[in-house]
């Protein structure tokens, strides 16, 4: 598989609880921003030893649907014309409510994007204020509708818990309203208070607070059991697929495979040895600078020895219901997941389901995710 992702840093408004890398950004520093992204391709393509058509492509934000049609198209066009694109490819567009309507739909599904995914985030007015999006719940309703109507048949929504003052009764709402969408996907997000938000301020301050630890393993029990309940494939910690519509683009990132990057703040990984890890760093000036002097932007971060892909392989295969692929690891690192890692399996053993080919955790193993995994890194 080949892969690309594309991040686009600019938002309408900044919400208080963010802290990905993104900006308030005007018309004209959008339309900029994509003759780089199209110079960044280009630097890539010349430095990339075999470079293969893409698979996957995801663009990813910040909120990449504040660009037009015809933006979307030049750098498809790009791709295309460096790098190619295979015919049956899955192309991902974050969308959120408020910046998409029924024309700008059709143009981006003309324009080959095949994947939708709706940053809705609550179905509860109060909420989505509370968060400090832009949008409402008839925002939300209308943009599903239109992306329906525009030819969408894989769209996938987002959706936050563990909010300020949400409780059981709210959330199944929520959910049941969510449901009568028919999503083809659904992800999950639990809030969190990050250093530097807003929102971290206001916790610290007392005016807001987070939701205790038996009320947010109620929300995800809750959430996994409806969600199941209506056939849903709780097939990642934190995402729901109906039949066949997992995302391709992001179970490359938890199999550990190569995926490229463009766009300033954007993560590639590149699979050859034990593995590397890059990153364009977040800085806008110095991007543009490093492209106009013909230089490519991004810095190696990590590069991995045995141990330290081991280790991450285990990390993130855990995410899924499939697991640990106990012939793959063998194959991989030459060594059986049972030599490799004695202490952390025994630790943990209670929270893994296991079969002949296959470690994966409970339900209960991802609520305590984070501390499980420690035993592993
Ligand atoms: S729209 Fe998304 S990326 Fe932009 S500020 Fe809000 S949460 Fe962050």
């Amino acid at each position: 598989m080949s892969s690309l992702y594309i991040h686009i840093p600019f938002c309408s408004s900044k919400c208080p609880y963010c802290d990905f890398y993104s900006q308030v950004g005007t018309l004209e520093q959008i339309d900029e921003y994509v003759n780089f992204l199209n110079l960044n391709t280009e630097i890539l393509k010349q430095g990339t030893s075999s470079p293969q058509p893409f698979d996957t492509i995801f663009f990813g934000g910040g909120t990449p649907s504040l660009l037009s049609v015809p933006q979307i198209e030049r750098i498809l066009n790009t791709i295309q014309k460096t790098f190619g694109i295979k015919e049956n490819v899955e192309i991902s567009l974050e969308a959120n409510p408020g910046t998409v309507n029924l024309e700008k739909l059709q143009g981006y599904r003309q324009a080959g994007i095949n994947r939708l995914s709706l940053g809705i985030q609550s179905l509860n007015d109060k909420n989505l204020q509370v968060l400090g999006r832009i949008h409402n719940v008839h925002h939300a309703h209308e943009s599903i509708d239109a992306a329906r109507s525009a030819g969408f048949d894989n769209l996938n929504l987002d959706l936050m818990f563990a909010l300020p003052n949400q409780d059981l009764t709210g959330l199944k709402q929520e959910i049941r309203t969510l449901l009568s969408f028919a999503p083809e996907h659904i992800s999950l997000y639990g809030l969190t208070f990050e250093e530097g938000t807003d929102f971290s301020a206001q916790l610290q301050s007392g005016k807001l607070s987070s939701c205790e630890e038996s009320l947010y393993a109620e929300q995800y029990n809750l959430l996994h059991e409806k969600l199941a309940a209506a056939g849903y494939d709780h097939y990642e910690i934190s995402n729901f697929a109906s039949l066949d519509r997992r995302c391709h683009h992001n179970q490359i990132y938890w199999q550990r495979e190569s995926c490229l990057a463009i766009g300033v703040g954007s993560h590639s990984f590149i699979g050859e040895g034990w593995g590397e890890r890059w990153h364009i760093p977040a800085d806008l000036k110095l991007y543009k600078s490093s492209l106009l002097h013909g230089e490519n932007p991004a810095e190696l971060l990590e590069t991995y020895d045995h141990q330290d892909a081991m280790k991450e392989f285990v990390y993130l295969a855990l995410r899924t219901r499939d697991g640990i692929n106990l012939n793959k690891f063998k194959q991989l690192f030459n060594l059986s997941i049972d030599q490799a890692f004695p202490i952390a399996l025994k630790k943990t053993g209670k929270y893994l389901h296991t079969d002949n080919n296959h470690y994966n955790f409970r339900l209960n193993g991802w609520l305590l995710y984070d501390h499980l995994i420690s035993r592993f890194l």
